[in-house]
């Protein structure tokens, strides 16, 4: 595979004048506070607004512009747990009712998504797991080698002993998705602040007040801290040490490359945390970058892409004629289990995490944003993610290294 250096920034389409241009006054008063425009944020203030609560949705800088707007947009219910499934079940519905609704644009690719899988153990594993997703509704299933190959035509599949694959999954275009929440918010009423930075949440006698800004204070009684990658340092303000480390996350794109059919489903190898997708003309790709430490750097690392192009050229020989000639960096979210904190958190009334979604935040962001809504306005939630709350971390040692970051 070739290299090029020439690493030009690509933005993605933003709609006509969607989410961007009209910037919301700050209110002085919401029933929540949701901190940080991206996905989650975008989803929990939807649904909050949706469900008749005054909702103040406030971002630093501009929609989607954290985690959400680098994300790769890929879509699966291929999960482990009922829970898993349930929340990735639901999402993938809400992304089909946006996708069909063709004024708002975004494309939902349903070409299926591949976990290739590499040792009998995890054969296994994969069996209990397509076991439940079909219980639950989910038209997941086992692929041979062969079937993957017939999928994905020159895919090496020698030391490949199956698959997990569901037809239905697939990926989409984060961004927007994001900036269609935020517009949905807004149709219900939500104040969508952009170029605003939340500079400390305040509380008092253990309950949270409201939050102060770069452009003024907000009086609430319940805080949402759905701040990606920063939301240890939002958190940190009203004196929580919430367990989300950033971590660098690395996308390549080729040059227009037609050796992998436009319907090719996502193909990811987890053992290697590499994955591929169509992305236009060209393709997408991420290998992971173990070991890094956590860091905000949002430098693409030129001296990594021979890495890539080895591991994908491996994996795929008709890469050898393709070339890496762009791409981008973004810091992910990332909690030592690998699950996201949700929910409030004891000790400081009206402070509720949606944060540390460690790589799949985006495809589960419509069904957590509707459970926390749900969680604030009714004391419960129609999916149970109370196995999400920080408690699952209370009394035990988390130092930096047991945030390791794997997966999309
Ligand atoms: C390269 C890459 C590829 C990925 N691929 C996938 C994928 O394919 N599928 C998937 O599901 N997930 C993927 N992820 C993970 C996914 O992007 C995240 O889990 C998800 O976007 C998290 O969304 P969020 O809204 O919680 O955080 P973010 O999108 O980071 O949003 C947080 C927002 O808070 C704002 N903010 C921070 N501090 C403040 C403050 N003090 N005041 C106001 N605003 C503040 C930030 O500006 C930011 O916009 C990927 C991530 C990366 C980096």
């Amino acid at each position: 595979m070739l290299l090029r250096a020439d690493n030009h920034r690509l933005f993605m389409y933003n709609g006509p004048e969607r989410g961007n241009g009209v910037v919301a006054e700050l209110p002085k008063t919401a029933d929540v506070v949701v901190i940080g425009g991206g996905c989650t944020g975008a989803s929990v203030a939807y649904h909050l607004a949706r469900m008749g609560a005054k909702v103040a949705l406030i971002e630093k800088n501009a929609l989607a512009s954290g985690s959400t707007g680098h994300a790769a947009g890929l879509i699966t219910q291929q999960f482990a747990t009922e829970m898993h499934v349930r929340l990735a079940k639901e999402s993938l519905a809400f992304f089909e009712d946006l996708a069909g609704e063709k004024s708002l644009g975004l494309k939902f690719h349903q070409h299926g998504y591949v976990h290739l899988l590499f040792a009998s153990a995890e054969l296994e594993e994969a069996r209990r797991q397509v076991a439940l997703q079909r219980r639950l509704g989910v038209d997941s299933q086992i692929l041979s080698a062969a079937a993957v190959r017939d999928l994905v035509p020159s895919l090496r599949v020698e030391d490949v002993l199956g698959a997990m694959y569901c037809a239905r999954d697939g990926y989409t275009d984060p961004h927007l998705a994001t900036t269609i929440f935020a517009d949905l918010a807004k149709e219900h009423g939500a104040a969508v602040v952009q170029w605003t930075e939340v500079t400390a949440v305040e509380a008092a006698k253990g309950r949270v007040m409201g939050v102060r800004t770069d452009g003024g204070r907000v009086l609430a009684p319940v805080v949402v801290d759905a701040a990606g990658p920063w939301a240890a340092l939002v958190a940190e303000t009203a004196g929580i040490d919430l367990p989300v480390r950033p971590f660098r996350r690395m996308l390549w794109f080729t040059r227009p490359f037609d050796r992998v059919p436009d319907n090719a489903p996502v193909l990811f190898d987890t053992h290697h945390d590499f994955y591929f997708r169509r992305e236009g003309e060209g393709l997408l790709m991420c290998l992971g970058n173990p070991g890094e430490p956590s860091n905000f750097d949002t430098t693409l690392d030129w001296s990594f892409a021979p890495q890539v192009a080895e591991y994908a050229t491996y994996r795929f020989p008709p890469f050898e004629e393709a070339a890496l000639v762009s791409g981008w960096a973004a810091p992910r979210d990332i909690t030592p289990d690998h699950e996201p904190v949700l929910g409030e958190v004891p000790g400081l009334e009206g402070f509720v995490a949606a944060a540390g979604h460690s790589g799949h935040g985006f495809m589960l962001s419509p069904a957590i944003g509707r459970a926390i809504a749900q969680l604030i306005l009714l004391r419960r939630s129609s999916i149970d993610i109370g196995p999400l709350s920080i408690e699952r971390f209370r009394g035990r040692e988390l130092p930096i290294d047991t945030y390791r970051p794997i997966g999309t």
